[in-house]
């Protein structure tokens, strides 16, 4: 018999039905030839510290670093049937098969299995990009040596005892000197330098002064077209005077235009999605957080096999996709979609465009695209990603929209102003996104610096002809922040992390360099905001009191390696040497133990003047106990006294209070009128009060209307 071993009972059946013949049995299914059973992810992960020493399960600073010799794998007690159960299969049988997904991730869960139940048997991998009944044939056809993937495999752990290390001794050490038992002060590899971009963009934005300065628009109008101008000058204009005075001076004057020049400019449709960029125009668009898209995306793959593997950090396909993708386009063409490929053309999808196939650019898998299995029935939300996905596919069979770019300079009296004019001349992919760029998004300014051009739909200009200056108005320039991170932005400012590196000399040879993984970052913003390092204002994304404390006393200490992205990045970029064997995971962990290393002493030997009470995210006083602060943590507000039992759930009623609410009521004994929604669904609105007498921390409504009630 051949063993396959999937990553999720889903996984198992797909494949099932793919090979044909097989019979359900207790936790696996089986036909003639092949068991198929799966994990439930992970089955097996890397032992705790208490798991190496009985001492270890108290946190003592003085047992620090701690650094086991051989690291050990434990199973997972929740899965451990399943466990005894891919045992029991492997020992009748003569081979394996891995199924599990395929990437870094994925190749550990199978790997852990392997290890932990000192398997023997021969393995062979299978590979795919989508999880279509032809995929899976076709990657069964084609099923690679297990042995193939031994490189990827020393990533993936040489990844997890990394972060095992940082974390764990980070973690430990930074509680037990600034901490305690109810407030953890989590360390990670990854998280902490991302903490740090958000700690850093906030800075800059509340220390950003803003400057005033001024300029003249002036309306110009020759016989068959007008456009405005901006006064074209060296030294910006800080004295609104003089401008009014420019103002008034070219009113009514003749403009002649002193130089002019013209030029085609061709702009290529945009990159086909990994999942990065996925998420960063969902967020854009939907304002989803990196976590629904990913999800959403993980449904379209696994669960209705309409998109493929949508983990990839690729933006590009191979020629060897290029004939599937044909088939697809010829399969929308009667889909809801059709009316985007009545103009679309093949040939644009072809081997010597750039733009879309670059064999040299994909690691794992190619970028995500629609399986020629369309789907029905999908929710809100699938239909949102999965039309980004179509549409994006789509534009790619048609040409690069093609614009016209006029730059004037015209002299009125003896001032100068400049004109810049886009010129539509044919829209090609454009057809597709047009509905977008009506949708414009109006945050993340700052991180755009590209020339402004008026868009215009054509464009008579004639060079020789005077134009009369028909108006001129002054107008004031403040010169603005930049924006807050949202989820989107900060995905996309993680794929840059190179750019964000200082150092001239690493700059360069790291601008490409990426902080976390697709099927990490998502994690990463998650956990910053469940330990309450940073909160979600809207759409932006702010440090807290104790995310703040965090970084300074980071830097406070010499620890500044961990807040920025450089080394992260650089340990990134040796994980991927590592995946293709063109770098030494022993090496590597001993740069990591090192570096665990120094965290220790620099706490040991450092001094902080930043207190223990920062690194909390206090709301107030405890009304209870009167001398002690009430903090926030993941499911409640709580009194950090010992011996105060004081604590108010986040959740009331079936909604999630703010920070805002707490300080409310801890001031005022109530909160600000809230709308509440009842088990019917029925919106009614109240204030929630704070029971003075008990101190329990129970909380009542008090209806604000009293004709609804619950
Ligand atoms: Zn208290």
């Amino acid at each position: 018999m051949i063993l396959i071993i999937a990553e999720k009972p889903d996984m198992g059946r797909k494949i099932a039905t793919a090979l044909g013949g097989f019979k359900q049995e207790q936790g696996y299914l089986k036909s003639e030839h092949y068991y198929i059973t799966w994990a439930f992810g992970h089955l097996v992960s890397l032992a705790e510290p208490e798991d190496y020493e009985e001492r270890f399960k108290m946190w003592n600073f003085d047992d620090l670093p701690i650094v086991p010799k051989q690291f050990r794998l434990v199973p997972n007690k929740d899965t451990q049937k399943q466990l005894s159960l891919i045992k029991k299969l492997a020992l009748s049988s003569s081979r394996i098969i891995n199924c599990t997904d395929a990437g870094r991730e994925g190749e550990a869960i199978f790997r852990y299995i392997y290890e932990y139940l000192e398997l023997r048997l021969p393995f062979q991998r299978l590979w795919i990009s989508s999880l279509t009944k032809e995929a899976i044939t076709q990657g069964f056809r084609n099923l690679k040596d297990g042995s193939e993937y031994d490189n990827l495999y020393k990533a993936a752990r040489s990844r997890s005892t990394s972060d095992w290390l940082i974390g764990m001794n980070g973690t430990r050490a930074f509680t037990t000197k600034f901490g305690g038992s109810k407030n953890v002060i989590s360390i990670g590899r990854v998280q902490t330098p991302v903490l740090a971009m958000i700690y850093d963009r906030h800075q800059e934005i509340t220390m950003f002064k803003s400057r005033t300065y001024y300029t003249v628009v002036v309306e110009l109008q020759q016989q068959q077209v007008n456009y405005s101008g901006t006064l074209h000058i060296d030294e910006p204009i800080t004295e609104k005077l003089t401008v009014d005075k420019i103002a008034q001076t070219v009113q009514g004057k003749i403009a002649k235009t002193i130089s002019y020049e013209s030029k085609e400019a061709l702009e290529k449709p945009p990159l086909l999605y990994d999942l990065g960029l996925l998420q960063t125009e969902a967020n854009k668009k939907f304002g989803y957080t990196a976590k629904q898209t990913a999800d959403i995306a993980q449904q379209l793959y696994e669960q209705l096999e309409a998109i493929s593997y949508p983990r990839t950090t690729s933006n590009y396909v191979a020629a060897d996709n290029l004939a599937v993708m044909h088939e697809i386009f010829d399969l929308f063409k009667n889909s809801n979609y059709s009316s985007f490929t009545i103009n679309g053309d093949k040939c644009y999808v072809n081997p010597e465009n750039k733009n879309l196939c670059r064999p040299d650019k994909i690691e794992d898998h190619h970028a995500i695209f629609p399986t020629e299995k369309i789907p029905h029935d999908l929710t809100k939300d699938q239909e949102n990603i999965y039309s980004l996905i179509v549409k994006r596919f789509l534009t790619h069979f048609y040409p690069p929209a093609k614009y016209k770019l006029h730059r004037i300079l015209s002299i009125v009296d003896q001032f100068e102003f400049k004109t810049n004019i886009k010129e539509l001349i044919s829209l090609g992919w454009k057809i597709i996104n047009e509905e977008k760029n009506n949708n414009k998004n109006t945050e993340d300014k700052g991180d755009k610096s590209t020339e402004d051009y008026d868009l215009r739909s054509n464009f008579a200009f004639n060079e020789d002809e005077l134009a009369v200056c028909t108006k001129a108005n002054s107008k004031t320039i403040e010169t603005k922040p930049p924006g807050y991170y949202t989820e989107g932005s900060l995905i996309d400012a993680m794929k840059k992390a190179g750019k964000h590196i200082t150092n001239a000399e690493l700059k360069s040879e790291m601008s490409y360099i990426q902080l976390g993984t697709p099927a990490t970052r998502t994690e990463i913003i998650e956990n910053l905001k469940r330990k309450q390092y940073i909160i979600v204002d809207g759409k932006k994304l702010k440090p807290t009191d104790k995310g703040n404390t965090l970084v300074e006393m980071l830097r406070n200490l010499g620890l500044n390696v961990l807040t920025s992205p450089e080394m992260t990045a650089k340990w990134e970029q040796r994980l991927s040497e590592i995946a293709v064997g063109s770098a030494s995971d022993i090496a590597f962990s001993q740069v990591v133990v090192k570096f665990t290393e120094k965290i220790i002493s620099c706490l040991k030997n450092g001094t902080s003047t930043i207190s223990q009470a920062k690194f909390m995210n206090t709301i107030g006083n405890c009304p209870k106990c009167k001398n002690q602060s009430i903090i926030a943590e993941r499911f409640a507000y709580l009194c950090t006294s010992t011996e105060c039992d004081f604590k108010i759930n986040s959740m009331q009623y079936g909604k999630e209070l703010t920070s805002k609410n707490i300080s409310d009521l801890l001031t005022s004994g109530k909160t600000n009128t809230i709308s509440f929604k009842n088990k019917s669904g029925k919106v009614y609105k109240a204030k929630l009060m704070l029971d003075a007498a008990s101190m329990n921390g129970k909380l009542t409504l008090e209806f604000v209307n009293k004709n609804i009630k619950r």
